[in-house]
Formats: C-alpha cells, structure tokens, sequence
C-alpha cells in the first residue's frame, strides 16, 4: 500500500445520492450500480458493503475478476452482472458462482451452453443487442439464432436481461442516434416475446440516458457515475436543473484524496525548480514538496497547472510533475508546517478542487480521472453518523 496519500469515501454523501436516485427513479425502476474499474477508482471492496447498506442488492462490472472482487465484498446476496470480457476458461466459474453475464455474440452463447450443461445448472443470461453503437451485441440474424439455440434447450439458460447500450445520451448532440437505437431495441424486444422468451429485466440506460429519457428507464438502470456524485456532463446537470426552482446540486461527493506536506525549502530569485527549466522562480518563493506524483496517481499533464489545497488555500503547482514528487508555491502561507494536510481533490475550509477541475486542466473526463486512480492507495472510509 501507498502510505503518501490517502483516498477518503464519505458514506453520507453515497446515502444522500442513492436516495436521490431512487426517489427520481421510482420504486418500479431497479438500480444496478455498475462499479466497473475498481468502482470508478473509490474501491470495491469499500463501496461494495456501503452501497449495500444503501439499499443496492445489484451489481454490474466490465469482468470475471471485478466480479470475484465484488462477491467477495459481498454482506448480502446480492446479484453480480458481467458486462464484458470473461476468459473462455472463467466462464464455467462464472456459472458456478452465479454470477449473470452479457452474451453479446454467439461464440459466448456456445460456450455458456457447454459449461451450463456441464454443470448442470443453468447459465443466467443478458442478452445484449446491437442497435447501434457497433461496439458490442447480437445483431437481428444472431438474436434469432440465438432464440432459437435458448428454446431447443431452455433447462440449460435463464434469461436474466435483454439489453442494449445507447451512445452518448450525455450529449444532445446525439439525439437522434439514441431515438434510432431505442426504436430498434424496441423491434428486436418484440421478437423476444413473440418467441415467449421473457427476460427478468429489460435494460438500455446508463446515468445519462436514465435521466435525459425517462422512457429508456424500463424495467432497470445501470448506474456508474451518478452513484459517486457527478453528472455525466454539464449538459446532463443543465438538463436536470433546468426546470428546477432549486439549482443546487442533489449529488454529493464521495471522494476525497489527500496527502501530507513533505518537506518545505525557500526558493532565491532567479533559481530552477525541479527537472529543467520548466520553472523559475521570479521572486523568493516559498515551496513545499508533496508525496505524490505521476506513478502514485498525480497526473504528468498537471505540471505548472495543478493546484492543491494547504491550510484551506488553494497552492499552485510548479514546475513538472515527478514520478512520486510535486512540488508547489505555499509563499502565501508562511506558516505552512512539514506534515500539514494537503487535499489534491476535496473540500479543505471553505476551498474545494473538485474532479472536474482537476480533469479541465488535464483535458480528461471526470470518469478518467477517477477510474485511473491507483489501486494501490488507501481508501478509507467516513461512516455516516
Ligand atoms: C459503464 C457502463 C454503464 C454506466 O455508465 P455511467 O455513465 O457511469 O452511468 C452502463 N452500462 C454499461 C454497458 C457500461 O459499460
């Protein structure tokens, strides 16, 4: 474990958002929350139980070892889904374990049905369509192949979804697209049932399209990034806000990361700081060296960029970025002391560098941001009171 910097996860702020989402949802729309890439960087293995007691008793990730991780995580029996990638050598475990999977092409159908009848115990799947986003799914001819592979020997499926994913529905600019896929789900959906296959849950949204189009919410959602307290974009929030008396935000969120001051030195006039010539200091500047740098998290793309909080103000970075080292201007705050708090992302006083601040300057999206923090850090959990 990284003992420079420390991720905190407030149990209050994921409570207060769980509970916004299913009161907007509704009770008849169920919550998947998708916690795919170590739960968008917050952990599994702390977010699984918190969101448990939240009232989620279903999970989707992208693949067989999220899923192991989540299970493992696991105070209740909870549903696990497998989104994506499983090894042809996972996929029997898979079953055993119960855990529920895609199908998204017929090789996968193939294999599922082996090992089910192996096992003797069914696979339980979600069968995922394409409609449009050509990434993944069975196309018309498939799916009715694959009907046809499910009714010659049903003992051996439960069909669990049928599902699609829409493209873009963060942005407006996709409208038309997303309006194409849902009507084609829709098409393919009627197949479904005319062949008297019916899927536990019919599913196509994720956080975007749950909120910008009520009518894609059927039967359930999957949730990512809403859960952690961010919109998927800007457009999604103004959306929301919109029509709303209140423009405050209802998410909250989780996720704080901070480190300690490491070292403090007076910089003369006229001196380099750091590698190069990246920055010289143009008066007697007054820096601190904090403990974390581009292989603990720290983002190279933040150099002469970033800033952080000390003392509840806000401390430029300067220079670049090292591998565990940055260093930064603190001539504002002469009583800065070594072991002094440092927040990267959070709230310190009334001062707060949020994610997405963070992610502008290094033109990444706030789901980049979060998901590449390392694994390898502390998270630690605030307790609601
Ligand atoms: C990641 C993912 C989601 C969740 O998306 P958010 O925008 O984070 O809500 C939903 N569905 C699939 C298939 C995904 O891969």
């Amino acid at each position: 474990m990284q003992e420079t910097s420390v991720i905190t996860l407030k149990e209050s702020a994921l409570i207060n958002n769980i509970q916004f989402l299913k009161k907007k949802l509704g009770k008849h729309v169920k919550i998947s929350s998708v916690v795919k890439a170590n739960a968008y960087g917050h952990g599994i293995e702390q977010m699984v139980p918190m969101l448990e007691k939240a009232g989620i008793n279903h999970f989707s990730v992208f693949n067989f070892d999220e899923a192991q991780r989540v299970c493992s995580s696991l105070t209740k029996k909870s549903t696990v889904v497998i989104m994506g990638y499983i090894s042809k050598e996972h996929l029997r475990e898979a079953i055993d374990k119960n855990f529920e999977f895609f199908v998204f092409n017929l090789g996968r159908l193939e294999v599922a049905l082996e090992e089910a009848r192996n096992l003797g115990k069914p696979a339980k799947i979600h069968l995922e369509v394409e409609t449009g986003m050509n990434r993944t799914g069975l196309n018309m001819s498939e799916l009715i192949e694959a009907i046809d592979v499910i009714k010659m020997q049903p003992e051996h499926f439960q069909v669990r979804g049928f599902c699609t994913h829409l493209a873009g529905a963060e942005s407006v600019s996709n409208h038309v697209r997303i309006q194409k896929q849902m009507k084609r789900y829709r098409q393919m959906s009627a197949i479904l049932e005319k062949n008297d296959i019916t899927p536990r849950y019919r599913h196509v949204a994720n956080s975007a399209a749950a909120f910008v189009y009520p009518a894609a919410r059927l039967d359930l959602v999957r949730i990512g990034i809403m859960q952690y307290g961010f919109w998927s974009s800007a457009e999604t929030f103004i959306h929301f806000i919109n029509h709303k008396k209140n423009h405050t935000d209802p998410l909250h969120r989780i996720l704080g990361w901070e480190s300690k001051v490491m070292s403090i030195k007076l910089i003369k006039t006229g001196e380099f700081v750091g590698y190069g010539n990246h920055f010289l200091a143009q008066q007697d500047t007054l820096t601190a060296l904090v403990p974390v740098g581009y292989a603990t998290g720290y983002s190279r793309s933040l150099s002469n960029k970033g800033r952080v909080l000390i003392r509840g103000r806000s401390c430029n970075v300067i220079g670049v970025v090292n591998m565990n080292m940055v260093v930064v201007d603190i001539s504002a705050i002469p009583e800065a002391k070594i072991g002094d708090q440092v927040v990267i992302i959070g709230r310190q006083g009334d001062a707060e560098i949020n994610v997405s601040a963070f992610s502008d300057i290094s033109n990444a999206l706030n789901y980049e941001v979060l998901s590449r923090l390392p694994l390898n850090i502390e998270r630690r959990v605030i307790p609601a009171e």
